[in-house]
């Protein structure tokens, strides 16, 4: 047998062995013994104390308790069966129950001897049961070691129905130790460790499995947080390096007539300082040479639009073309109308290119793109199509960033010799600790103000109970002028169902709201495209008061004269979905409302989100409850789940950690980008290794 090290497959180890190797790889991605003493416990637990039977409570976790089963049978049920064992001890009785494995447990268990029962005890039925315990004959406890800090690892199914205990992994783990030694390699400098007062990796992760008190415990946790995260961030952050010293841009280093025209004598309004700010961010970012990788983040109604139009100003006046992509026809028409008007008094040509665009106007639209005499095209996925060819294109805005694949945007890229500068602007406030993990290699400008003068949303609860006061609250608002959305969720799992609550509530609102005094409008994903334009037009143009609608209306679309937002069974919506409903309001001069309305039953994270919504506008607050309440996966999508998935770091609960970790990265690698002094020596060696394993990708760029 080879000598042992942390390379060593983990079939080698002691009590592990060719089938345990591969439920572990399976189960839990461990593959070698480095892989094992990286495995970190999700939490511990005090296995100094016991309880008696009569001693449990309804809402305790788990609890430790010695007795005796005194009797076992099998019950049939409709799958398969269950096995319950009565368990007792001098104060009352209870059951253990199986669902899995039960033939080969039934043949295992010793009647009338003394067991440590470990788990988690239900009130069921009038007694307590415990599923699934972890049983230990006492004589083998007390052999064992019994600490106030044991660690619990994290377990599957699978594992744990093929005996695979978390007694089983600590035994695993205390082998490794005793064949291995505590010889692992230190991944931090000397610096680093001195000037944060870390323990050595081989401290840290002796008591992380094997805690000696408290106090290591928590420096451990630290340790292992702030390294995690910062390796994380050293390769975000060497990844905008290079992609800034590598990827060439077109500079746009004149500020020339198109810009300045326009902001000395059209500028329709004074901009915001966050406005300024940001514009700022982007000159100087076009003009380094490089490509602009760029993300604007804005909450609606931040004024975006304006700031895409004063970048495309700069790509003018250095002699480029612009492409401006948005997700639907409604939003890129707006975005025409907005942008054609407010250039209109300088010489600059503006089209529209989507799907309905006429054969012959295409045409002409493709040969002036290819001429030059084209400077800004606005459009849809239409863009796209690989007859769209540019006679320079230098920047691509985008709006709406997740409408769009990575694909798409590469796409995009391959049209010219240079690569255009790209501005992604995204309504979606992203916590700023998430930004950092997953956007880390991107550069974000985010306006975080809104123009003056507007008045924020009032926004109320209301149950369907109240449903009548809503009604005439509407009516009251319409006799004033304005229009009203009433929003539906559709959720994919409950379609059918969902979609009979559209068609109820757009029935009954047709009955309240009758003609001819009201006009009442409904959109769904059902209907044609055609269809849905024709009604969401009609709604655009003052013709119907009220529009009934699933979540199409969702993105960016601007009706000033909307100022009611009623949300149907909105404890079914995420925050960040309730968020970009009720930005679809107060974008006019009117006072604005958004009405939640709900049944009386609601779960604790619906009672927050609601809460939420009713005492806060603002996105970023918003979008860091949503964090909380559901994670950083769910917040994101699946597709970054490489740079999520940490190993011990929580980017919610460690926030201050991941931004100490970031301004470190960024010092050690501005001081030494290739990470080439003696120094940081220990730095390099780690990090070639993680980025041989697994290098991150953003999926933006
Ligand atoms: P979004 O960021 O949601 O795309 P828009 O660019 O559509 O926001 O702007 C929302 C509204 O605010 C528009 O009617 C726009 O004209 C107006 N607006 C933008 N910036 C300012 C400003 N600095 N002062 C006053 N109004 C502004
Ligand atoms: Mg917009």
């Amino acid at each position: 047998m080879p000598t042992i090290d942390l390379h060593t497959p983990i079939e080698y180890l002691k009590g592990v062995g060719p089938s345990r190797a591969e439920l572990l790889r399976k189960e839990l991605g461990i593959r070698s013994l480095f892989d094992l003493a990286n495995f970190f416990p999700n939490r511990y637990i005090d296995r100094t104390q016991f309880l008696k039977i009569n001693q449990l409570q309804q809402n305790t976790t788990e609890v430790q308790i010695i007795g005796r089963i005194t009797d076992i049978k099998t019950v049939q049920q409709k799958r398969g069966s269950r096995l319950v064992a009565t368990f007792s001890d001098e104060t009352g009785t209870m059951e253990l129950v199986w669902f899995r494995g039960v033939k080969w447990i039934k043949e295992a268990l010793k009647l009338e001897t003394p067991y440590v029962a470990f788990g988690r005890a239900n009130w069921f039925n009038g007694t307590f049961s415990m599923p699934h315990p972890e049983l230990e004959l006492v004589t083998d406890y007390n052999k064992s070691l019994q600490t106030a800090m044991q660690p619990v690892y994290p377990s599957t199914e699978n594992l744990s129905t093929k005996g695979v205990t978390n007694r089983v992994v600590i035994k695993m783990i205390q082998n490794l130790f005793t064949e291995v030694g505590t010889n692992f390699t230190e991944t931090l400098s000397p610096t680093l460790i001195k000037k944060f007062n870390l323990l050595s990796k081989n401290e840290a992760l002796f008591n992380i499995h094997f805690p000696q008190s408290q106090t290591l415990l928590t420096k451990a946790q630290q340790r292992l947080k702030f390294e995690e995260l910062f390796f994380i961030q050293l390769q975000l952050i060497r990844k905008k390096l290079i992609h800034k010293s590598t990827i060439k841009g077109y500079v746009f280093n004149s500020v020339g007539n198109y810009f300045n025209n326009f902001y000395k004598d059209y500028l329709p309004f004074e901009l915001t300082g966050a406005q300024k700010r940001v514009i700022k961010e982007i000159r100087k970012d076009m003009a380094t040479g490089a490509q602009m990788n760029r993300l604007l983040q804005g909450d609606v109604g931040s004024g975006k639009t304006i700031v895409a139009l004063l970048t495309m100003l700069i790509a003018l006046d250095n002699g480029f073309q612009t492409a401006l992509m948005a997700p639907t026809e409604i939003l890129t028409t707006q975005h025409y109308n907005a942008i054609s008007e407010m250039v209109k008094g300088l010489d600059i040509s503006v089209q529209l290119l989507t799907g309905s665009t006429k054969t012959k106007d295409r045409k002409d639209i493709h040969e002036a793109l290819e001429d030059g005499s084209l400077h800004i095209i606005i459009g849809t996925h239409a863009l796209l199509e690989d007859k769209v060819q540019f006679k320079n294109l230098g920047l691509a805005i985008i709006d709406e960033q997740h409408r769009f694949g990575v694909a798409q945007r590469a796409k995009m890229w391959m049209k010219n010799k240079l690569p255009p500068h790209i501005l992604v602007m995204t309504a979606t406030p992203i916590p700023r600790t998430l930004a950092m993990s997953v956007y880390g290699d991107l550069d974000i400008s985010v306006i975080d103000e809104l123009p003056p003068g507007r008045k924020e949303v009032i926004t109320a609860h209301r149950y369907d109970s109240n449903r009548l006061n809503v009604f005439k609250f509407m009516k009251d608002e319409i006799a004033k002028g304005r229009q009203i959305y009433v929003v539906y969720p559709l959720i994919e799992e409950s379609q059918k169902l969902d979609f009979k609550d559209l068609m109820d509530g757009f029935e009954s609102i047709s009955r309240e709201f009758s003609k001819p005094t009201y006009q009442v409008s409904v959109v769904h994903g059902k209907m044609k495209a055609e269809d849905k334009e024709y009604e969401m037009n009609r709604f655009l143009k003052g013709e119907t008061h009220i529009m009934v609608a699933t979540t199409v209306i969702e993105v960016g679309v601007n009706i000033p004269n909307a100022s009611v937002m009623v949300i149907e069974s909105a404890e079914r919506f995420g925050l960040s979905q309730l968020h970009q409903l009720r930005g679809r309001v107060g974008r006019g001069a009117e006072q604005s409302y958004c009405i939640l309305m709900t049944s009386f039953k609601l779960t604790n994270d619906a009672k927050t989100r609601i809460e939420t919504m009713t005492s806060t506008n603002d996105g970023f607050k918003i979008a860091e409850v949503d964090l909380k309440l559901r994670g950083p996966g769910d917040v994101m999508g699946t597709q970054q789940s490489g740079v999520l998935n940490m190993k011990i770091a929580d980017i919610v609960k460690d926030a201050a950690l991941l931004k100490k970790a970031r301004e470190v990265a960024f010092k050690v690698l501005s001081d030494d980008p290739n990470l080439l002094s003696p120094e940081n020596r220990n730095i390099n060696t780690a990090y070639k290794e993680i980025t041989k394993n697994r290098a991150i990708w953003s999926n933006i760029s």
